[in-house]
């Protein structure tokens, strides 16, 4: 058996043509126009605030340049420009395999949509990717790296197939405790993560209205949940939709290392503040992991699968090699 992986690609991906997106944002409540376009290889991806002062506007999706981390991931630089709530934009693209893109916005805060990734994910379908004259590059993990805050935990755990486990436990009965994992391999992301909304819990709408969150919430962006009652009256998207929509934020989240990593994520209760925390754990404990290039990482892997599977077979082409 062969593994296909949605990452896997030898080299680096880029969008065909620019994208368009109108919409509000979940926090913010601004409504914004952003592009996303086609980049250079090895720029990642990065954000351009139009309506920022001239050269001030240039914001790098990386993790350390996160700089909130309450209710959604915000990205800001050394001027205090800001983007806010990237995850599930990030998520798609990561899951969508683009490395290179600049996403020009003329507003603070990343358009809602429908409170999923699957808007972001149908037009980079639709728009298409190409691959570019640059190898990709990855992490590989060799140690388990974790943080843990009081109940809350997360942890990469080293494994040659990347994947996502999350448990929640929320006290609102229409939630409760979920799990959920997600190998990211075999268009799994699109199929059965992308389409999940973030949500919301009615008693909490008040709160987080006075500290200027959730302005642009609605039941066309977000889940909205009242004790045992689903609010929306379409009712839910996936029957575990809450715990998936988890493992979409934990994507875009963990899509700030800037490139892929090949590791099994662990979550219980996560949320933005601990995965920012966990990758910088990850970038501390620098021996825990080293780069490779997908072409190394399919041989490492490729070779594995021969010897678990085709072990005998295998032996016998080597000493053949060996012999010639
Ligand atoms: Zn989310």
């Amino acid at each position: 058996m062969t593994i296909k992986n949605d990452l896997a690609s030898i080299t680096q991906k880029t969008l065909s043509q620019p994208i368009t997106y109108v919409g509000i944002g979940l926090h913010t409540g601004c409504k914004a126009a952003m592009v996303v376009r086609p980049a250079e290889p090895d720029s990642g991806i990065n954000f351009l605030r139009k309506d920022a002062p001239p050269g001030k506007g240039f914001i790098a999706a990386r993790w350390y340049d996160v700089v909130e981390t309450h209710m959604s991931t915000v990205l800001g630089n050394q001027y205090g420009v800001t983007i806010s709530t990237v995850e599930h934009l990030m998520a798609a693209l990561h899951g969508c395999g683009v490395d290179n893109a600049l996403i020009e916005i003329d507003g603070p805060e990343i358009p809602i949509m429908d409170g999923s990734s699957h808007p972001f994910v149908t037009m980079i379908e639709k728009s298409g990717t190409v691959n570019q004259p640059a190898l990709r590059k990855a992490i590989w993990l060799q140690r388990r790296i974790s943080v843990k805050d009081n109940d809350k935990e997360a942890a990469l755990i080293p494994s040659s197939i990347p994947s996502i486990t999350v448990d929640i436990d929320f006290p609102d009965s229409a939630v409760g405790k979920q799990t959920y994992t997600v190998q990211l391999v075999n268009e799994a992301f699109r199929a059965d993560i992308s389409r999940a909304r973030t949500f919301g819990f009615a008693k909490d709408i008040e709160r987080l209205q006075k500290l200027g969150l959730a302005r642009g919430g609605s039941l066309h962006n977000a889940i909205l949940v009242d004790g045992d009652r689903i609010v929306n009256a379409e009712g839910l998207r996936y029957k575990d939709e809450f715990v998936r929509h988890k493992i979409l934020d934990t994507l875009g989240d963990l899509a700030l290392i800037g490139i892929p990593i090949y590791a099994s994520y662990y979550g219980k209760k996560p949320g933005h503040t601990i995965n920012n925390a966990l990758l910088h754990k990850l970038f501390e404990e620098r021996d825990a992991w080293s780069y490779i290039t997908i072409d190394e990482y399919n041989t490492l892997v490729g070779r594995r699968n021969e010897w678990e599977q085709d072990g005998e077979e295998y032996s016998q082409q080597t000493q053949n090699a060996g012999n010639a």
